[in-house]
């Protein structure tokens, strides 16, 4: 289910997925690719009997804080967002997915994020200097 608004997610965002409801920002152009995505979530939560989605995504997204200090970064780390993202362009993903298949995911994005090498090379790029 869909529920346009005006208050969540926060601004930048597009969309958040609570409890498999599917909050869209109004102004924001939500896509088939975008509802896979949520989808993809809703999925990933009833494997986890959802408050166990939300605190396993926490903390994950906790650790990622401390060791990156980059709270866009962290989010788009954590294992739930990876296979999302990776497999949010593909619409019939949903009906081929495997059980857990976030917890393999996140091993195989780990070792092959083209996503995290842009990041860690933005970042350099960009780092004021210290002298
Ligand atoms: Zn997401």
């Amino acid at each position: 289910m869909i529920i346009r608004n005006s208050i969540i997610p926060v601004s930048h965002f597009t969309a958040i997925n609570l409890f498999g409801l599917i909050f869209v920002r109004r102004g924001h152009s939500f896509s088939d690719v975008d509802l896979n995505h949520e989808r993809i979530h809703t999925a990933q939560m009833l494997e986890l009997l959802v408050l166990g989605f939300y605190l396993w995504y926490l903390v994950e997204w906790l650790v990622l804080l401390v060791r990156h200090r980059n709270v866009l970064r962290a989010y788009r780390l954590i294992r739930f967002e990876r296979e999302a993202y990776d497999h949010q362009a593909d619409l019939g993903y949903l009906r081929r997915r495997r059980l857990w298949a976030w917890a393999r995911q996140a091993e195989k994005s780990r070792i092959s994020s083209a996503d995290e090498m842009k990041i860690i090379r933005r970042r350099k790029k960009f780092r004021p200097q210290t002298k």
